[in-house]
């Protein structure tokens, strides 16, 4: 057991105080920082969503172009027939230019059909872009408010850190630095838990009992004393 000063097992219990807030800390602001990249996951799937509907639109936009240009070309291919109806000098030629003419115009309106189909499937296509529009523009807002929100928590909590941070590395002056390793070397076993208080014989890290012998060491406090069970630094403050 190693002798240490009640002034050391002071400067190790305020090295504890500053310890738990700094990994309070850096758990709260892991956490925002898991909430950003969720939040901004969710506004990119939504705005996925949105293009993958405005490509649709456009789809069916172009669909109806191609069948309007088509729709073209079969008029002029029946004014063509007509004129060549005109001019026809046998029945034979006659009745051949006349179901060119019944045949496109059985095809101009099976594409008519089929436009009109294209026009209502366009509007359909246009309200979803406009729904889906407003519904990205309202989860942007509410997402960026969220996310300037944690901004500005995190940036509280971060000037908090470095503070902790700043007043740990203060303290840890005062220390021995084989003390110091010890300290963070247990710590780190015990996530950022390493020294604790020791009250009624039960040590207040892990909860077990101490033995008596141990308890009446570790109430003297002239000694670095260890928990037998979780190894954490024991101290002992009169309540
Ligand atoms: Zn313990």
């Amino acid at each position: 057991m190693k002798d240490i000063s009640k002034k050391d097992i002071e400067t190790l219990v305020k090295l504890q105080e500053a310890e738990t807030q700094i990994v309070r800390l850096k758990a709260v602001l892991e956490k925002v920082e898991k909430k950003k990249v969720k939040l901004s996951g969710q506004l990119k799937q939504f705005e996925n969503a949105l293009e993958k509907n405005k490509e649709n639109k456009l789809k069916a936009v172009a669909a109806c172009r191609d069948i309007e240009m088509e729709i073209q070309i079969i008029d002029d291919r029946i004014i063509k027939s007509n004129e060549k109806l005109r001019m026809v000098k046998t029945n034979k030629e006659y009745q051949l230019f006349l179901r060119e003419v019944d045949d496109n115009k059985k095809r101009k309106d099976a594409l008519e059909t089929e436009l009109l189909e294209y026009f209502d499937e366009n509007e359909k296509q246009e309200e979803i872009v406009e729904e889906s529009e407003k519904e990205y523009l309202l989860l942007k807002d509410k997402i960026e408010t969220e996310q300037k929100d944690i901004e500005k928590q995190s940036k509280d909590d971060r000037e908090l850190l470095d503070e902790y941070l700043n007043r740990q590395k203060d303290i840890g002056k005062a220390l021995d630095p084989s003390l110091m390793n010890r300290f963070a070397k247990i710590s780190k076993m015990n996530e950022g838990l390493a020294v604790v208080n020791v009250s009624n014989e039960v040590c207040l890290g892990c909860f077990m009992n101490i033995p008596p012998q141990l308890y009446i060491e570790v109430q003297r406090g002239n000694s670095l004393i260890s928990c037998p069970q979780c190894s954490r630094i024991l101290y002992y403050i009169k309540s």
